[in-house]
């Protein structure tokens, strides 16, 4: 898809994820819009992308639809991690404001399968409750920014991986830390459970390819997986792949309303 420079598009990525990873390289090579892909700013080293690029939190709703205006974005997709709740909640918010056309672009929930062990929960309190009240060896796949709910339950053995080193201790009292950045292989993660010997897996449902290992690591370990469901987001147009997201782009999605 290539359009003539006067009518080239105003892109907004909202990132975090390989999926918009996958976006940002993919624009780069064909280059079809002037887009730019934004970082929350969570990771210390965050793989840049080949598309111009910034990062920190916009300043609230408010704040992105002065970011619409001021850049002139024409289009918003949000790549970001399903999880990221609150980012995208403001991203329906503010494009429907601005008038901006707004796309997700949102790997479809991963479901259990022959074999699986899942106990699904809500939230990540709920996951904590679930590990029980006997101490167990317990593999962390959550990130670091709730990791102090688990403080609580400190009958248990952690294991917890973080793609950047923490800046101080963790509110663990018994944990083991890897520090190490996806996408993660089935064999690694496998051998990683296996060394820690983990009894149950607490992960959130991120879909897609790039966190699955573990998943499937405990399938075949016979492992019980705690899953935390997906909060829920406002409805918006939500498509699965790269391929779909330029399809969008390349058509007609004229804003709803203009002129904030
Ligand atoms: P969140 O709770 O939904 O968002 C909190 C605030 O962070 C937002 O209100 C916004 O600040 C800022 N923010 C989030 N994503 C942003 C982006 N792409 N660009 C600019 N600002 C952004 O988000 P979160 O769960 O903390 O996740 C933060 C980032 O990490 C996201 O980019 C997400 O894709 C990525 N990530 C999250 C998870 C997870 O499990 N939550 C996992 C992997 C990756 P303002 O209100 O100031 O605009």
């Amino acid at each position: 898809m290539t359009l003539p420079l006067t009518q080239r598009l105003r892109l907004l990525i909202l990132g975090g994820t390989a999926d918009a990873s996958a976006l940002a390289a993919t624009l780069a090579a064909d280059a079809p819009v002037d887009a730019v892909l934004s970082f929350a700013g969570r990771t210390d080293n965050p793989k840049l992308p080949p598309i111009p690029w910034r990062i920190g939190g916009f300043g609230g709703v408010d704040g992105l639809i002065n970011y619409l205006r001021d850049e002139k974005i024409d289009r918003v997709v949000d790549a970001t991690h399903p999880f990221a709740a609150q980012m995208s909640r403001h991203a329906v918010i503010a494009c429907n404001a601005a008038g901006v056309p707004l796309l997700a672009l949102e790997r479809a929930p991963w479901r259990p399968v022959a074999g699986d062990r899942w106990i699904e929960v809500d939230d990540l309190p709920q996951a904590a409750d679930a590990l029980g009240a006997q101490p167990r060896r317990v593999f962390l796949g959550i990130g670091r920014q709730n990791l102090d709910i688990f403080a609580a339950y400190p009958q248990h053995a952690y294991l917890v991986r973080l793609v950047d080193p923490p800046r101080g201790p963790l509110p663990l009292p018994n944990v083991e830390l890897v520090v190490a950045r996806g996408p993660f292989d089935l064999a690694g993660d496998r051998a990683m459970l296996e060394a820690h010997r983990t009894e149950i897996v607490v992960a959130k449902n991120a879909g897609g390819d790039a966190a699955v290992a573990k998943i499937t690591a405990a399938r075949e370990l016979g492992l019980p997986v705690v899953m935390v469901r997906r909060p829920a987001v406002p409805a918006r147009r939500t498509v699965a792949t790269v391929a779909e997201v330029l399809a969008w782009l390349g058509h007609d999605a004229a804003p709803e309303k203009r002129g904030v």
